[in-house]
């Protein structure tokens, strides 16, 4: 790449000659965490990668315990991330004082794990990805520290995905599992490809630690954003599969992308519009009719955070377009996530009670921190500008049309 660095030396001349070095050397170092080498195959992790297997493993533990008159702690769910059954057995064993041993436990706790594997659900653009990826012709394979065998069966609940990988490979076929680089040294060797042209997306700190010690690029997805902070070893950390670009690797691009938006698969969410949490909302001109988070904590679960964009059906006034975010409240634990809709309506009232009924369809981007307040409420109203536009296009559009925001309209005629 060729960079012209007068500028630089000629605004700058009392700069002594080993300052501008070590500027130069930081620049390149930066220039190379934001130009990735280019790869052509990837190696994927599952549970919490590409599927949401840590809030089903959550939920069993959570059973489990009670039995044992203890409950349930949000930390011990961070540090079961990424870890194999028999690390995720020892911790709980020992966190909880359990009178049974790690292999008792194992053994209690996997029926009750495999007969959830159907309610696996594929994380946010696990299947865009593995379509995309599929589609282009790039190899790519699946390396987990679970067995061969828990992989097939999870796997098999997701359709087309077994077929995309033309490797996969299980704790149980290496010595040592992730942190160790041994099971992605060995997908490479198995797809018959040098480890310099592979790529890794892993969404837990063993497992980044594990495809940079093989030498690997590495995109961190981090199953709690919160932790985002921690994955500094990664060459890219995203919010969700959703923002990977794949062309800054030099992947083939997603072309799905209109004006600044993604379609997603469209979900529906409603309930009586609730007081916000005391930001001033209004006093930023952005006035959300927030919705009672606590009531779908599994549905806020499946969805990353981010900048949505929609349609809103009010019960007793009509459909508006709507932008929102999900994200994660402060004042409540870091596994709580918000919902906040801001209806692109001037209504010139409050309407707390009413019932709200949301239809999403578009994704916009990942949160992110701004440096001052304007720049946020800048970017809210640019948010708010995209979803407007792009709700008049026809793949958008439609949605408006849902029996599930007219139903509630309906609903509230009949009671009137
Ligand atoms: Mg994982």
């Amino acid at each position: 790449m060729q960079v012209d660095r007068r500028p630089t030396t000629s605004v700058l001349p009392a700069v002594a000659a080993n300052q501008l070095h070590s500027f130069v050397e930081v620049w390149k170092m930066a220039a190379t965490k934001h130009f990735p080498q280019m790869v052509s195959h990837v190696i994927l992790d599952l549970d919490g990668t590409l599927l949401n297997t840590d809030g089903v493993m959550n939920e069993v533990l959570k059973v489990f315990l009670v039995k044992y008159g203890k409950r349930w702690d949000n930390k011990i769910s961070q540090k079961i991330i990424g870890r194999t059954p028999l690390e995720v057995a020892t911790a709980v064993v020992k966190d909880f004082s359990l009178s049974l041993t790690t292999e008792e436990l194992m053994s209690a706790i996997s029926p009750m794990f495999s007969d959830q594997w159907c309610n696996i659900k594929a994380l946010p653009g696990a299947n865009r990805l593995i379509k995309h990826l599929r589609s282009n012709g790039v190899t790519m394979a699946l390396a987990s520290n679970s067995s061969k065998s828990c992989i097939e069966a999870k796997i098999s609940f997701h359709q087309g995905w077994k077929e995309s990988f033309s490797v996969i490979i299980g704790g149980d076929e290496v010595t040592t599992g992730k942190p160790s680089p041994e099971i992605f040294l060995e997908a490479a060797k198995r797809m018959n490809v040098d480890i310099s042209n592979c790529l890794v997306i892993e969404d837990s700190l063993p497992g980044v630690a594990a495809g940079k010690a093989a030498g690997m690029a590495v995109v961190a997805v981090p199953s709690l954003p919160k932790q985002a902070g921690l994955y500094s070893s990664a060459d890219v950390v995203i919010n969700s599969l959703l923002d990977l670009h794949p062309e800054k690797w030099g992947l083939p691009p997603f072309e799905d992308w209109i004006e600044g938006t993604l379609p997603i698969e469209p979900w529906y969410i409603g309930g009586p519009v609730i007081k916000g949490f005391g930001r001033g909302s209004k006093v930023l001109g952005i006035p959300t009719a927030n919705l009672p988070a606590e009531n779908f904590s599994t549905i806020l679960s499946e969805h990353t955070s981010g900048v949505y964009f929609g349609w809103a059906g009010l019960s007793t006034r009509g459909i508006y377009k709507m932008v929102m975010s999900i994200g994660w409240n402060p004042y409540f634990d870091n596994t709580e996530k918000t919902i906040e809709p801001w209806l692109l309506h001037d209504f010139g009232e409050d309407f707390y009670g009413e019932e709200l009924r949301l239809a999403i369809v578009g994704y916009i981007r990942p949160e992110a921190n701004f440096p001052s307040l304007e720049s946020l409420i800048a970017r809210i109203h640019e948010d708010g500008r995209i979803a407007k536009k792009a709700l008049d296009l026809p793949i958008y559009a439609g949605s408006k049309d849902s029996p599930y925001l007219k139903n509630s309209m309906l609903r509230s005629n009949c009671h009137s």
